[in-house]
């Protein structure tokens, strides 16, 4: 822990740690209500997975969806939460959805910041269910309303981990509008000191209070004053081999969707120095990567042919079902695991990020093609007569257009990607394809516990003063559950709001 009583470098009301959607939501509602904010981002550049995010913003019963006149509610959404994460973590959901309408009308009276609703159904059959969906997204945002500060904000995945910078032709779109429109109205409240390549390293503790914190910088360490709060916002571990092993998050550090190096924890680890107490720590947002040419996953959603082995040749799940949920059963089966495919279907999914191309990845050696199930299975070692097996048995059911194992194609959800084609289509056109298939994330979702408000709670469950959390920082209130898109997002927004509330009182 840093110590207490040293001089400051720098001064100022509230310090963020970390710039992704909340900590940046937060930081404005901060400076735009007059207190000097810092913003630490450790590396050279904003956003960190959010930016690659597809920026489905899950807060409902806002004005966006009044505008689009899909009936959503908080009634509903409550309905909805309710049955698919119970009443352990209430109070938190309470102050989710009271707080969701006002954070909206919070940020759309910025004239840098304007929604739309998207439609991408919620991912599970319960009580509230909006088969649409309820979540919403930024606008596109041409790059000359950020002039300069476009270099500022992270990249799409494939020009990010590329070394290349934004398009200059093209808008900054879904986590990059949502960056960039944050980073525009922060900037123009002339309230926010961004401080990139500066990395919370340590919290200072005075008489019980978190009162700064400790940055690395190039320049060597900094001590920032936070006379409100500080409000850690950095991100899980999902990209900390040893945290994940110590904690037992499935999958692997180097398969997260994570920006590589960005979110090892840091900010977890200086809370808990403080005597802060932490919950879920072995969960993450999961969800299914194809392996790509450079080793990394790209994610993966919505099949719209071909089906998923195991190790032994076998299905273990409904392909179609919303990425979380084929990343536990990805995580309860054994790999190695492949998508299989034809020719009919080309077996790409309706969205992969990065994108992948069949060509560069046959070319490349990561898929693997056969002009038969016998010779695929001999190239990828697995058994020739379950694979040859699974297929003529998931053909049949393609025929009959009803998926006896996994029901395939029941749910809305699994016809949302397929452009009105059935879920099931027969794998029998050769050459064959097998795309390997990790076990990815979006980051984990176990960190700080907080009260409603944000405020980290020591071991006996008492906020420790000055000291707030949100995102993937802190422990989410839908535990193991991912209800539906922009869930992540939305409530690391809202979580960070309330934060800042919070620190104003
Ligand atoms: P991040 O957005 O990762 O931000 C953390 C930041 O903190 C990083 O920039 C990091 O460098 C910085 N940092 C780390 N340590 C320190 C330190 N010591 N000091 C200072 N800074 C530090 N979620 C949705 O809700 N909707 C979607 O549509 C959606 N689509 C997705 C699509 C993709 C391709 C991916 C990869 C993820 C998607 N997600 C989506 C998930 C979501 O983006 C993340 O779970 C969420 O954005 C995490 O937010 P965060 O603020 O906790 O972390």
């Amino acid at each position: 822990m840093g110590n207490a009583g040293e001089p400051w470098d720098d001064g100022y009301d509230v310090v963020v740690a970390g710039s992704g959607a909340g900590a940046m939501a937060g930081a404005l509602a901060a400076a735009s209500g007059g207190l000097r904010t810092a913003v630490l981002e450790k590396t050279r550049v904003l956003g960190g997975t959010s930016a690659y995010s597809g920026s489905a913003i899950w807060l409902p019963g806002t004005r966006v969806q009044e505008r689009a006149g899909i009936g959503d509610s908080a009634e509903s959404a409550r309905a909805y939460l309710r049955a698919l994460i119970g009443d352990g973590t209430a109070a938190h959901r309470e102050a989710f959805l009271e707080t969701a309408p006002e954070l909206v009308d919070f940020l759309e009276r910025d004239p840098a910041i304007e929604f739309e609703f998207q439609p991408f159904p919620d991912y599970f059959d319960a009580p509230g269910r909006m088969d649409m969906g309820r979540s919403f997204v930024p606008l596109p945002l041409p790059a000359e309303r950020l002039g300069d500060l476009a270099g500022l904000v992270r990249p799409p995945v494939d020009r990010d981990r590329a070394g290349r910078g934004h398009s200059a032709s093209r808008p900054l779109v879904q986590g990059r509008a949502l960056i960039g429109r944050l980073l525009l109205a922060i900037t123009a409240t002339g309230n926010g000191d961004v401080r990139t390549g500066t990395a919370l390293t340590d919290l200072v503790v005075e008489d019980g209070e978190v009162t700064g914190v400790i940055a690395a910088t190039a320049d060597g360490p900094r001590r920032l004053r936070a006379r409100r709060g500080v409000l850690l916002a950095a991100g899980g571990f999902e990209s900390s081999a040893a945290l994940r092993g110590e904690h037992g998050v499935p999958g692997a550090a180097a398969w997260t969707m994570a920006p590589d190096g960005a979110n090892t924890g840091d900010a977890i680890t200086a809370a808990v120095a403080a005597g802060a107490s932490t919950g879920l720590l072995d969960q993450a947002w999961f969800c299914p990567g194809v392996r790509t040419p450079d080793g990394l996953p790209a994610f993966t959603l919505g099949l719209r042919g071909g089906l998923i082995v195991d190790g032994s040749g076998r299905r273990f799940a409904n392909e179609s079902l919303p990425y979380d949920q084929m990343g536990r059963r990805l995580a309860a089966a054994e790999g190695p695991f492949y998508l299989i495919f034809d020719a009919r279907s080309k077996g790409l999914p309706a969205i992969s990020v990065p994108p992948v191309a069949l060509d560069e990845q046959v070319a490349s050696g990561t898929w693997v093609e056969a002009g038969s199930l016998a010779a695929l299975a001999a190239r990828t070692g697995l058994p020739a007569d379950a694979l040859t097996a699974t297929v003529e048995r998931f053909n049949g059911f393609a025929a009959k257009g009803a998926d006896e194992d996994f029901h395939r194609g029941e749910d809305p959800y699994d016809l949302f990607f397929t452009g009105g084609k059935p879920a099931l289509v027969p794998v029998d056109e050769p050459p064959y394809h097998a795309a390997e298939i990790v076990l990815s994330d979006l980051g984990t979702k176990g960190g700080l516990r907080t009260d409603p408000d944000g405020r980290v709670l020591d071991g006996a469950g008492r906020p420790i003063p000055g000291l707030y959390a949100a995102g993937n920082t802190s422990a989410s209130f839908t535990g193991p559950v991912y209800p539906g898109p922009g869930i992540p997002i939305g409530s690391a927004m809202a979580f960070a709001y309330r934060a800042v509330q919070s620190m104003r009182e």
